[in-house]
């Protein structure tokens, strides 16, 4: 399935739920956290639609590179010039509240609110 009518951030990337973007192209999107820990937090995700990194297989390998080598990009772009964090939270004893992947990027001066 490439979008879920009942996934938020298949809403999001739909337009049909706002957000606050970053970035996007074609595969990717990113936008601000609602509840940030940090003074840039934002999500990573690709626009079609992945349950957990337990989906992913090897037709998502350049997908994944392109999230991860797109958080030093935007921190700089954001700011983010002291360091970042990048977590993805998977299944429920990972934590992952909303079921479509997403990698976090956490970053700014400290404190933060959490993390
Ligand atoms: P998870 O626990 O699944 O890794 O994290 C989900 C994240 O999505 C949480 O940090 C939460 O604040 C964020 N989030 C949930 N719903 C929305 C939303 O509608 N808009 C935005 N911008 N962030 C959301
Ligand atoms: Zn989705």
């Amino acid at each position: 399935m490439s979008h879920d009518p009942n996934c938020i951030f298949c809403k999001i990337v739909a337009g049909q739920i706002p957000s606050k973007k970053a970035f996007e192209d074609a595969e990717l999107l990113v936008f601000h956290d609602i509840n940030p820990w940090a003074p840039v937090h934002v999500l990573i995700i690709p626009k079609v639609h992945i349950t957990t990194l337990y989906d992913v297989g090897p037709e998502h390998d350049a997908l994944l590179g392109r999230m991860l080598a797109l958080a030093p990009k935007l921190m700089r772009e954001l700011g983010v010039v002291n360091g970042f964090r990048t977590l993805i939270n998977t299944g429920d004893d990972g934590r992952q509240e909303v079921p479509h992947l997403h990698m976090h990027v956490m970053g700014g001066p400290r404190p933060w609110s959490k993390g």
